[in-house]
């Protein structure tokens, strides 16, 4: 557990957007080289740790997680220095105004920079009131032409990312960038870790994948590389419980999420039933979760000739922001939740994951 937070703390301050994920590849591709029999890569950047079982014809159980956070291209470089983005993955215009950030250039040199905000007192009480546009928005990099920006070797496409330090607001609460979702890498590479030295009836294939954000394009080129017979991804879902209604689901600090629909994957219903009863067993917290929202397990399931597929998420407020919070009783509770329900798996219950709907 306590590698988890480590590596969650050192995964979310990397940079990295959809195909532009080389930071969280190289970190993956060493800690999972470090326990791992064999390490795959596929042609868009995904990246898996294999642990062979001594079974002959052993099944292969894949986790995953997405290396990419939602970020920005540079779009554009105007004559004054400034320069224009466009989204990569969803944002909410209204969370960026005034955010600092950190530009990339192709070579992989960093400058700091801020979005842009108008003062108040230059606003109109219409233009107060109204939304703003993301092509609108500006980032400053303290440059004054356009040439000055050239020159630093910033050029369009290159990655733009809000920068979010790695907080503990307190025992229970860690505010960051990028918990969606190194949550998810982090999570891969600890199972890996946490089965190091322990036989398995099955491969366990752990890593990430690319391009989560953009439509889960990394998630289908990775299920055909490891060919998983099952698959668990971990991700983070919204929390919105901060205003304290009863009714919602997905509370900070209430356990692992029972996903049970999500816009783009129905679970696997035995793999559900055995995470909860892993949960009720081992005295862990679970909660139900509908999301809006999908996973690359919408990916993963539909692949080969289908793979019965489960997420194991927890919840952050401000997902898709520079201030994402998680809760260490969540992370505590995904991580023992997944452990357990791993070392307690055997052919017998992934055989009967494949029947399950049958
Ligand atoms: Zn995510």
């Amino acid at each position: 557990m306590d590698n988890l937070i480590k590596h969650l703390e050192n995964l979310a301050q990397l940079d990295a957007i959809a195909s532009l994920e080389s930071q969280v590849f190289h970190y993956m591709h060493k800690h999972l080289s470090l326990v791992s029999d064999e390490v795959m890569t596929d042609g868009l950047g995904s990246v898996f740790g294999v642990k062979k079982s001594k079974v002959n014809n052993a099944k292969k159980v894949l986790l995953a997680g997405h290396m990419d956070e939602v970020g920005f291209m540079v779009k554009g470089i105007n004559e004054v220095g400034s320069l224009s983005i466009y989204p990569v993955g969803g944002w909410w215009s209204q969370t960026l105004m005034s955010q600092r950030v950190r530009v990339t250039t192709h070579d992989g040199k960093v400058y700091k920079g801020a979005i842009g905000s108008i003062p108040p007192h230059l606003l109109t009480e219409a233009k107060r009131n109204a939304v703003v546009d993301i092509a609108d928005l500006l980032v400053d990099v303290g440059a004054t032409s356009k040439d000055e920006v050239l020159k630093m070797g910033i050029n369009l496409g290159d990655m733009v990312v809000l920068d979010g330090g790695f907080e503990r607001l307190n025992d229970q609460r860690i505010l960051s960038k990028a918990l969606d979702n190194r949550y998810g890498c982090a999570m891969a590479l600890c199972m890996l870790e946490a089965f190091k030295d322990i036989d398995l009836p099955f491969d366990l294939i752990a890593g990430a994948t690319v391009q989560e954000e953009v439509g889960l394009r990394g998630a289908q080129t990775a299920a055909v590389l490891t060919q998983p017979d099952i698959a668990i991804v971990y991700d983070c879902s919204p929390a919105n419980d901060a205003a304290g209604d009863k009714d919602v689901l997905g509370k900070l600090g209430q356990g692992v999420l029972l996903r049970f629909v999500d816009a783009s994957m129905l679970p696997n219903r035995c793999m559900i039933e055995r995470l909860k009863q892993t949960a009720i067993n081992h005295e862990l917290p679970y909660q139900y979760y509908l999301s809006l929202g999908g996973t690359d397990a919408g990916a993963i399931h539909k692949a080969n000739m289908g793979v019965p597929t489960l997420t194991m998420c927890i919840v952050a407020r401000n997902i898709h922001t520079s201030s994402s919070i998680c809760d260490v009783n969540d992370l505590n509770a995904a991580y023992e939740a997944s452990k357990h329900f791993l070392s307690e798996l055997n052919d017998d219950a992934i055989n009967d994951m494949i029947k399950c709907n049958q």
